[in-house]
């Protein structure tokens, strides 16, 4: 691994510390086999839902409030926590664990998760975590998915006979979809923070909005200049006022653009640099 080199590993437990990592320490590809099993008459039935670090895309907030059937602000409000990652100065969301004994998941039970068919990326791709190496090729740099096992010690689905590839664990979990999903968003976070950008408290803030807050995101979308600042056809400012998809894809457009990464919005004709909203002259 050279020096541009980052890796995001999707989930460990908050208990962890250094030396101490259950993250096999061996690259694995989509052909790589694993033997694993988990179900709700396994002895160790959701004891991985306690105590631990999930980090949340803006596709799992969608999917989540969307299920629970609140707002985005009351979703972040009871759910979620939020901290600065280390390495890169990015904002990441988290769920908030239960302050009772143990601190579950808010979303767990005994009968298991009860927002299974939504629970988040990271849950699904367990125990099966996810990185992205950058490398430079030629005078292109280019992103390059890696993975690699998380070996807890509580964990017994290990010791069941079911094999899998990574690819067919993955296809099992939706994983392809939940990546899509994010993949923009994710490319984002493979950079670290500027300084310039780090003192930009209103970049910082933009982007905690439009990655977690779609309701929020919607509004300013909607109520602001946005629309008479940026060129958005009929049809997707028609789409985003019910679609919340649409509208994080819009999101992630406008973030990288914000950030400096691709020129993915245009001005409307007339319309200065400085007259954007959150730009420099808002
Ligand atoms: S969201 Fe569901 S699967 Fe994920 S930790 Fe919570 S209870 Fe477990
Ligand atoms: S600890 Fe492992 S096998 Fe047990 S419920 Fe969690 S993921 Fe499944």
């Amino acid at each position: 691994m050279n020096e541009e080199d980052r890796e995001a590993i999707d989930r460990k437990p908050s208990t962890t510390g250094a030396g101490n990592s259950p993250v096999v320490p061996k690259q694995l590809t989509l052909e790589s086999r694993l033997q694993f099993r988990c179900h709700p008459g396994i002895d160790c039935f959701t004891r991985c839902c306690s105590d631990i670090d999930i980090m949340l895309t803006p596709y799992d907030v969608i999917r989540m409030k969307q299920r629970l059937g609140i707002s985005s602000d009351r979703f972040l409000e009871r759910y979620t926590r939020s901290r600065i990652e280390e390495k890169t100065g990015w904002p990441q969301l988290l769920i908030k664990m239960e302050e009772s004994s143990g601190k579950p998941c808010p979303f767990v039970t005994t009968d298991g998760c009860t927002i299974y068919t939504d629970r988040p990326a990271m849950c699904r791709y367990y125990p099966i975590g996810q990185g992205i190496h950058r490398k430079q090729v030629d005078d292109q740099v280019v992103n390059e998915e890696f993975y690699m096992l998380i070996r807890e010690e509580h964990c017994h689905g290990f010791s069941e006979e079911r094999q899998w590839t990574i690819a067919e664990w993955r296809e099992n979990q939706e994983a392809e979809h939940y990546d899509r999903m994010a993949g923009q968003w994710k490319e984002l976070f493979v950079r670290n923070i500027t300084r310039e950008e780090e003192k930009d408290g209103r970049r910082q803030t933009m982007f905690f909005l439009a990655s977690y807050n779609l309701d929020q995101f919607r509004r300013f979308v909607l109520e602001s200049r946005f629309l008479e600042t940026f060129d958005i056809d009929a049809e997707e400012t028609a789409a985003i006022r019910e679609d919340d998809v649409q509208l994080m894809n819009l999101a992630f457009r406008y973030l990288r653009y914000l950030f400096g990464v691709e020129k993915t919005l245009s001005l409307r004709e007339g319309v200065l640099p400085e007259e954007e909203p959150g730009g420099e002259g808002a």
